[in-house]
């Protein structure tokens, strides 16, 4: 079965499924080969080319884990409500400070969570289970002279050994990978990151992406629209999905219906540094086909009708080695089309493993009708629900009209909904298979 044609003049190429096409575009993808070292507070959604490993033990030191009296556990074994044991408050210990002396038999520390341990003491009684005061409800310079004013503490209850004791190292030892290569960093490994002493480190580059929308009568969000024109909408919208799927777009000018002013403009893109060339219109059956005649002279190119709806026709090749995606024009198409193969493309060269979007089952609110005999990406709307008995669930219904001209339709939905081919109606309360457009996108 051949799924691509080089020729105008040749064979209409078959219908590629949307899984196939996608894979036939993967391949042709691998993560860029550049990398940079980033500040800690721009790595977020990059992905990590080195193994970092913890550079001290976690916590460094044995502390308190509550507010409370250290001390030793032998000490207070019998200790009661009715029968308190009495020790000797020798000083306080506030976490960032140490304490000044060793502690003995017979003897607490005042402490205070996140303090290191005194030396002799092995346990930690939280405040609540004795008389100390200062504690708690008592704040500011009343609850400093409380403290000071301390010399004994009664204990009403016995504690083990190590209790409330957070050891050193046992959250992590000193020389073990944290965070291995390959990992996304998300808020957690920041913090992993930084309490391992990683201000700065190693990711892959943002891939850059050019975005060129082709059309004779299209003018700017700047301009007003004479007689047929329109504004156009797809490149500032597939700008903003480059940004959200972590990578710099290169908004290119409006290129006219000119097989030169397209070539012209991706050439130069490609000269400015371009990792993947995306452009929408010029695709289709019966078009002015630019970006076809483009592709043909520039390079090894297939031209794809994807059996999907919205958004048939695809090109997919390379000009001087950078590979291009041509998307359709019709803007429910070019932007759905980006989420199907641009994404999972712009993903990789960033080093991602994870490339499918967040899928969910929910339940259908009203009956959704596939017609098209295509694979369908319906757009719509996912709520969270309680159903009568309680349960929570997640609920679907569409937009309203999705004619693939109806941008309008791409505001409103947060979910695709991906029916198949085969089914033709999606009964309300049956489930169905939906995308989440708008969740975190990296990880
Ligand atoms: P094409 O894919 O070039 O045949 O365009 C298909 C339809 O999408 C036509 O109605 C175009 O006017 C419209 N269209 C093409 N490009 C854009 C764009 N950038 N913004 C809005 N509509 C567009
Ligand atoms: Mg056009």
């Amino acid at each position: 079965m051949t799924a691509t044609t080089d020729r105008l003049a040749g064979p209409a190429p078959d219908l590629l499924t949307v899984d196939d096409a996608t894979d036939r575009i993967l391949a042709g993808f691998q993560p860029l080969a550049d990398h940079e070292r980033v500040a800690l507070q721009d790595a977020l959604g990059r992905v990590l080319i080195e193994d970092v490993a913890a550079d001290i033990d976690l916590p460094p030191f044995d502390t308190t884990a509550m507010d409370g009296y250290a001390l030793r556990a032998a000490d207070v074994q019998s200790a009661s409500k009715d029968a308190p044991v009495t020790l000797e408050v020798i000083g306080q210990i506030a976490a960032g400070k140490l304490g000044d002396r060793a502690l003995g038999s017979g003897h607490a520390y005042r402490i205070l969570t996140g303090a290191p341990m005194p030396p002799g003491a092995d346990s930690v009684v939280p405040y609540e289970d004795t008389d100390g005061a200062g504690f708690g409800g008592w704040s500011g310079a009343a609850g400093a002279a409380q403290a000071a004013a301390e010399r004994h503490v009664r204990v009403f209850t016995p504690v083990e050994r190590g209790e409330n004791v957070r050891f050193r190292g046992e959250v992590q030892r000193r020389g073990e990978v944290v965070v291995r290569a390959g990992t996304v960093i998300r808020p957690g490994e920041v913090a992993v990151l930084a309490t391992f002493g990683r201000p700065e480190v190693w990711v892959h580059r943002r891939p850059r992406v050019a975005i060129l929308s082709t059309g004779d009568e299209l003018v700017t969000a700047a301009e007003t629209p004479g007689p047929g024109q329109i504004r156009d909408g797809n490149a500032p919208a597939l700008a903003a999905l480059c940004r959200a799927y972590g990578a710099d777009p290169i908004q290119l000018p409006i290129a006219r219906d000119d097989p030169e002013a397209v070539r012209a403009a991706l050439v130069g893109a490609v000269d400015q540094g371009a990792n993947l060339l995306v452009t929408s219109g010029g695709v289709s059956m019966g078009d002015f086909d630019v970006v076809k005649h483009v592709l043909q002279s520039e390079g090894a190119v297939s031209f794809w009708s994807i059996d999907l709806r919205p958004g048939k026709p695809l090109a997919f090749g390379h000009i001087r080695g950078v590979p291009i995606l041509g998307l359709p024009g019709n803007p429910v198409s070019s932007l759905v089309t980006f989420e199907l193969f641009v994404r999972p493309a712009i993903l990789t060269l960033a080093g991602h493993t994870r490339l499918s979007k967040v899928e969910l089952l929910a339940t259908a609110l009203e009956p959704i009708k596939n017609t098209s005999g295509r694979e369908n990406f319906m757009r719509g709307i996912v709520e969270r629900r309680t159903t009568p008995n309680g349960d929570q669930e997640w609920t679907v219904r569409l937009t309203g009209e999705q004619a693939s001209n109806f941008v309008t339709s791409m505001a409103r939905a947060n979910a695709l909904i991906r029916v198949p081919k085969t089914q033709k109606l999606i009964s309300p309360g049956e489930k169905a298979r939906v995308l989440i457009l708008d969740w975190p996108p990296l990880w």
